[in-house]
This record gives C-alpha cells, sequence and structure tokens, in this order.
C-alpha cells in the first residue's frame, strides 16, 4: 500500500514538481477523476479546486478522493497557453 502511494506521487500530477499540462482549466475536473484511485482502483470524486502558485509557477490543484477506500489526494496541473502559430 506505501509503495503504492510512493508510486502515486511520482506520476505526473501527483506532486507540485511534476503539473500535468492542460490546456483550459475546464480540464482540471475531467482529468482530476479521468483516472482510478491508485490504491484500490476506485473511482475518484472531485471534491474541489483551486489555483495555487508553488515556487512561481501558476498551478491548479484538484483535490479528490476515492469513492472506495476514502483516500483523499491533490493532482496538480499546470496551465499552458495553446501554441499560436
Ligand atoms: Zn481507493
Amino acid at each position: 500500500m506505501r509503495d503504492r502511494e510512493r508510486l502515486a506521487r511520482l506520476e505526473p500530477g501527483g506532486a507540485p514538481a511534476r503539473p500535468l499540462p492542460i490546456d483550459s482549466p475546464v480540464l482540471v475536473e475531467l482529468r482530476a477523476v479521468a483516472r482510478p484511485c491508485p490504491l484500490c482502483g476506485g473511482a475518484l470524486r472531485l471534491d474541489g479546486h483551486a489555483a495555487a502558485r508553488v515556487d512561481g509557477v501558476r498551478l491548479r490543484v484538484a483535490t479528490v478522493a476515492c469513492t472506495m477506500c476514502g483516500t483523499r489526494r491533490e493532482i496538480y496541473f499546470r496551465l499552458v497557453e495553446p501554441t499560436v502559430h
């Protein structure tokens, strides 16, 4: 269980240093619950999300809770401006 938790934090979005890139804030809610709970495979429920600044980088932090084991976690996103050609 601890190993799974450790691995989950190493995945993209699992820590402020490894935010998931998104190009619209709307995607936060979709992406946050797109993956199952890394501990038990249960569905995640979005509790909320907020803007945050970590080390000068603007992030969106989604708080999710597992509907099966109840584990709460934070998923980090970084808003990427769409490239204009
Ligand atoms: Zn779970």
